[in-house]
């Protein structure tokens, strides 16, 4: 959303396209951008000219076809525009798919840029341009419309998990997008791109997408045998993309265009001064792997499972207790972002990965949904108080109003029930609401390719071919697992299992619960709120086995959290209940009569959470390892960041390129700097 009285200033901020309509010349309403003044596509023949120029002139069908299991083709878009050039290659990848069952685990990831992207309701309306004329799309247009993300800078992960296509979503210029995207010289061979689809306008009216700095990264993403197109034949485009050691070929343009270019990688690039992180072992032998470990089943555990087991990776997931009895198994789990002025977003771990969590569990409520089992996330809203807030309302202001708005004092009251509150300055944040952690669980060890195994672990080896993990089961006493390699996820006890691991923060966090009386219940509040602490109601499933005698469908009030420093003990304290009632009174004191200050009968349950010293997470692969990766220190956010940075990891060991930039990613190492000084 727009402030009315401040423009957006910030260089990062996205400005969506302006979309004009105009008649082209056979009486047909073309969206026209009104940036560039140049149309998207042509209405008698886009979607032809999009198969004939991109698909057909980088050979996909063919490519695609010959693509072995559990391997990954990356297509790079320069101007996502209306996503059409998406939804044709999206079709054809999934008729190969229906007709070649060996590409059942390769894997199509489309990386596309947007400097100007496209507002839903204008993409919606252009997009229903094609619902007669190409049917065939309709279903994937549905499915991406559902997808597309609130307009803000960064990168976007969409999953469509049935068709095995990820799609990275760069809003911002696609030279500073381009730059983000690291090549990860730990992994041999470096991900590279295969296929380029160059489609910024015609370089007459826009030299920026056509300019040096992007040729500099079209070439340093390429290699041998990575192709381009472009209907641009511009004297400028085929130097550039010679000197970028393209070979270059003209050939008939579509329709009554004259000439089009198709190009393939005949030099090779050379990747070897790429390398950022100098901890990272020099080679890589998990791209070959197809069988990982992962220690420890709290939701990072369960996320890199999931993660890895998307790409076709058998997962056996060791626990030493059961899934979820850690830190991560509440009854209910607020996922709601730490905002950041809007100019940081874009590198802002937590607004990604919120982002990214929300779009995940709502697509996971499908899944959920088939396997008759509570939704992984009840969307409900939620209100901020901003009274702990490191954002004020100017600010949200300049975000869309789909990720974060404020309501107005009216609105407010009516969507929280408060009455007495000064509710004037707000945060409400559409996609936030609850998640159900074992609802979580479940849908996830459904996946073919996850068995979990109780394990508590005493070692792990790194052999030459394999790393051994062993640990003793409590039915079948000493085991030993093998595999192609190991992420331990395993929270403060990370570092028990590997002295090379942080030995991060440990803090204890207790959540209470009680059970309203109907008069009560009436005066709750109706949705989640922030304060310096949180409260959420809920209502109790059959699954929810955190709760004494669950009754389905009876309510709950969550109450959260204390923070207590170095305190590993989960038992139960009446004081910390108080201290989560105290945190909403004070901060709603109409709340005062309405929570019982009798705590007796109030559940509760403790756990330890894990946190770093520069509270970021630990995302990466251990210094001097070839097969021992770390995932950990989520700190208490660990539904919002767990997910985004699980896909980061997987990318990371499979040789792929990762949604988060190479400067975030070396701020998640397990080797950085500032983990490497002792804890204060
Ligand atoms: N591929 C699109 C489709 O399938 O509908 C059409 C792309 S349209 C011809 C060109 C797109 O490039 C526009 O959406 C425009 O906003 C985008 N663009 C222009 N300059 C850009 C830049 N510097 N960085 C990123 N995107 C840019």
């Amino acid at each position: 959303m727009q402030h009315p009285t401040t423009p957006n200033i910030h260089a990062s901020a996205i400005t969506p396209a302006k979309i004009n309509w105009q008649m082209d010349d056979t009486g047909n309403k073309v969206p026209v951008s009104g940036e560039f003044d140049d149309v998207y596509f042509s209405h008698a023949d886009g979607l032809a000219e999009s198969r004939y120029v991109f698909l057909a002139h980088n050979q996909l069908a063919e490519r695609l076809t010959n693509l072995a299991p559990r391997q990954c083709f990356s297509i790079a878009e320069l101007g996502l525009g209306t996503g059409l050039n998406l939804l044709a290659t999206w079709q054809l990848w999934r008729e190969l798919r229906h007709a070649h069952p060996h590409l059942a685990t390769a894997k199509l990831h489309f990386i596309t840029t947007e400097k100007h992207p496209i507002p839903l309701t204008d993409l919606t309306q252009i997009l229903a341009l094609w619902a007669q004329r190409a049917p065939e799309l309709s279903v994937l247009t549905a499915q991406f419309l559902a997808a597309y993300p609130p307009l803000i800078a960064g990168c976007h992960r969409l999953n469509f998990l049935d068709d095995n296509l990820t799609v990275d979503m760069w809003f911002g210029d696609a030279a500073d997008s381009l730059a983000k995207l690291a090549l990860d010289t730990s992994i041999k061979p470096a991900p590279y791109i295969d296929a380029w689809y160059l489609d910024g306008f015609a370089p007459s009216c826009n030299s920026t997408l056509w300019a040096e700095n992007i040729f500099a990264q079209i070439q340093r993403l390429s290699y041998l045998g990575t192709t381009a197109a472009t209907y641009s034949c511009a004297g400028i485009v085929k130097r550039a993309l010679k000197d970028c050691g393209f070979k270059i070929k003209k050939v008939k343009g579509f329709g009554r265009k004259r000439e089009m270019l198709t190009t393939i990688m005949a030099e090779s690039t050379d990747l070897s001064d790429n390398c950022s992180d100098p901890h990272d072992y020099p080679d890589n032998q998990a791209t070959n792997s197809a069988h990982s470990i992962v220690i420890g089943a709290g939701v990072s555990g369960l996320m890199i499972a999931w993660s890895l087991a998307n790409r076709g990776i058998s997962v056996t997931l060791l626990d030493k207790s059961a899934p979820l009895a850690g830190a991560s198994g509440n009854p209910r789990a607020l996922l709601a972002p730490k905002m950041t002025p809007i100019h940081h977003v874009d590198e802002h771990l937590h607004s990604i990965g919120y982002l990214y969590s929300s779009r995940l569990y709502r697509q996971l409520n499908k899944k959920a949904a088939k396997q008759n089992t509570a939704p992984v996330l009840e969307l409900t809203g939620a209100l901020d108080l901003l009274i702990k807030a490191n954002i004020g309302t100017e600010q949200i202001a300049d975000y869309p109003d789909e990720m974060a708005t404020t309501l107005s004092l009216a609105q407010a009251q009516e969507t929280t029930g408060l009455k007495t509150q000064d509710l004037s300055e707000n945060l409400y944040l559409p996609q936030s609401g609850l998640v159900n952690p074992q609802s979580l669980k479940n849908t996830i060890l459904t996946h073919p390719l996850i068995r979990f195994q109780q394990l508590d672990v005493s070692s792990i080896n790194e052999m030459e071919s394999c790393v051994r993990v062993e640990g003793s089961n409590q039915d079948k006493g000493a085991m030993t697992i093998s595999a192609d390699n190991v992420v331990i996820c395993a929270a403060y006890e990370s570092h028990k299992i590997d002295q090379r691991i942080f030995d991060c923060r440990k803090i204890r966090g207790q959540l209470s619960w009680f059970t309203p009386t109907t008069k009560q219940l009436t005066n709750l509040p109706k949705i989640p709120l922030k304060y310096s602490g949180y409260c959420a109601a809920f209502t109790a499933q059959a699954d929810d086995k955190e709760l004494n005698d669950v009754v389905e469908g009876a309510a709950h009030l969550l109450l959260g959290a204390s923070f207590i420093r170095n305190d590993t003990d989960t038992d139960i304290r009446n004081e910390e209940h108080h201290i989560s009632r105290e945190k909403l009174v004070s901060a709603i004191p109409e709340m005062e009569s309405v929570i019982p200050a009798d705590s007796s009968l109030w559940q509760g349950r403790a756990g330890v959470r894990t946190q770093t010293p520069d509270y970021h997470p630990i995302v990466g692969r251990l210094a001097q390892s070839r097969r021992t990766w770390v995932m950990s220190a989520m700190g208490a956010k660990g539904y919002a960041l767990a997910p985004i940075c699980a896909e980061t990891l997987a990318d990371m060991m499979l040789g792929s390129f990762a949604p988060l930039s190479a400067a975030m990613r070396a701020r998640l190492s397990p080797n950085r700097t500032r983990l490497q000084t002792p804890l204060s």
